[in-house]
């Protein structure tokens, strides 16, 4: 699960890193002889995980971090800069910055405000506040299938919050939502691009156009499929959508769900740089050691680990934001390795799927006469898989939203009991037949 050469690596640039404080008296930091016996104390108990870093391991939306996102991470450990102002830290700030720009740049704005959250959900909570800020008393609109912060935040918030159902596909039914802008009541509406359940993308192309009927603001929740923007062999329609970013007034995109980061690391990008007026505050401790901008000031959260940023700088330099390379072939290869389980379902009669992924979500079931009995089935073999250490996730979906493949299938409950995997890891366009095999196995 490591690579000891990457622990050489990190010593030697530690050494490089302290070369620059050559000139302070040395000093040791307090020795504790408890270090290592309680170090140790630590690997036992952190054995007890699920091997998340394992192709096997096909479950939930977790994606291992690149080495070197550990490695700048681990590195900038011993400085352990706080990004809330260039006075707790200097270089970290500016890593930031230029890291922000690249994603900004990935949408095609050549002009944006924004910066690192410690993660989605606070990204989207700086999202809804502005939103609520522009159109006082207005709503917050987001599908059945976005995510439940969005109504959580709201509450927090103390805005409007509305659902809109979604149609078959599992994307924003697109007439209920006209109806609903009709009312006028509408000021921002969250577009999903990629659900966390099953991975569908809003239909951005038919919502920007509404907006030429209705004035609302579009933010877009990308915080698990932004980067797919990058990717180019989705299907056409899905490519459509992600073309049309650049079209929002402010996008949440998590560098700790694709783009290879620990946990701590969400990004919050918005069109018009005027909005950095409503984060205007004072600080009487902070913004001394410098005139240009400190992070803090065009943002909601005080301290921040600015390791996220020299880990995100760092892993940006050997995976550019392109859509030619390495990091867009390994998007496209997630989704390759999607519509291989998609097509090996498909093919088996013990087992239906939901639909077609659009990104590297996969849902399905093993086939039985009621929903009741899928669901079942479905716990079964998410225990009978987990003992081969195949890790596969679950989701309940609501039965009114089940295309009409499904139709055949007696309808006895609300929501039936689906196998989910979410296939992040580039390494799973080699080992879906492996896993496959393996949960076929269970039937
Ligand atoms: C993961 C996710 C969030 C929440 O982000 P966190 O980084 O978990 O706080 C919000 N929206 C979508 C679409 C997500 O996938």
């Amino acid at each position: 699960m490591y690579n000891k050469n990457a622990l050489t690596l990190l010593s030697k640039a530690l050494a490089v890193l302290s070369d620059g404080f050559d000139e302070l008296p040395p000093f040791e930091e307090t020795k504790n002889l408890q270090v290592e016996k309680v170090l140790m104390l630590v690997a036992e108990k952190m054995k007890n995980n699920f091997p998340y870093f394992h192709p096997y391991y096909a479950g939930q939306m977790l994606k291992p971090p690149h080495e070197i996102a550990r490695l700048a991470y681990m590195l900038s450990m011993w400085i352990n800069p706080n990004n809330h102002a260039l006075d707790g830290g200097r270089a970290s700030s500016q890593l930031e910055k230029e890291a922000v720009r690249e994603m900004a740049g990935m949408i095609g704005w050549k002009r944006h405000l924004g910066h690192l959250t410690s993660g989605g959900t606070f990204a989207n909570l700086e999202a809804l506040w502005i939103a609520g800020q522009l159109h006082p008393g207005k709503k917050i609109a987001a599908s059945e299938l976005a995510h439940y912060t969005h109504e959580r935040i709201s509450q927090v918030l103390k805005l409007p919050f509305t659902k809109i159902a979604c149609d078959e596909n599992g994307t924003m039914d697109l007439h209920k939502l006209e109806k609903l802008l009709k009312r006028g009541t509408i000021g921002t509406l969250v577009v999903t691009m990629g659900t966390t359940g099953i991975g569908t993308v809003d239909p951005l192309p038919e919502i920007i156009a509404l907006q030429k009927k209705y004035t609302f603001r579009i933010h877009l929740d990308a915080a698990y499929g932004g980067y797919f923007r990058l990717a180019d062999q989705l299907s056409l329609s899905t490519m459509r959508k992600f073309a049309l970013m650049q079209k929002a007034d402010s996008i949440v995109i998590d560098p700790h769900k694709h783009g290879l980061q620990p946990y701590g690391c969400g990004c919050i990008l918005f069109k018009d740089t005027t909005v950095g007026k409503f984060y205007k505050h004072q600080s009487p401790y902070t913004y001394f050691s410098s005139k240009n901008l400190h992070l803090g000031e065009i943002s909601l959260e005080c301290s921040r680990a600015g390791a996220a940023a020299v880990s995100l700088w760092a892993t940006q330099k050997i995976f550019p934001l392109s859509r030619k390379g390495e990091f867009s072939k390994r998007l496209n290869d997630s989704h390759k390795a999607a519509m291989k389980l998609y097509e090996m379902i498909n093919a088996h009669p013990g087992f239906i799927a939901l639909q077609r992924p659009e990104l590297d979500i996969v849902i399905w079931a093993p086939l039985e006469k009621s929903l009741s009995a899928m669901s079942r089935s479905s716990k079964n073999i998410f225990k009978k898989a987990a003992k081969k250490n195949i890790h596969l996730a679950m989701l309940n979906y609501p039965a009114k939203l089940l295309p009409k493949h499904w139709k055949n299938i007696i309808c006895d409950d609300s929501q039936v009991t689906c196998l989910r995997s979410c296939l992040m890891k580039p390494e799973h366009v080699d080992w879906i037949d492996e896993i496959w095999r393996m949960v076929v196995s269970c039937l």
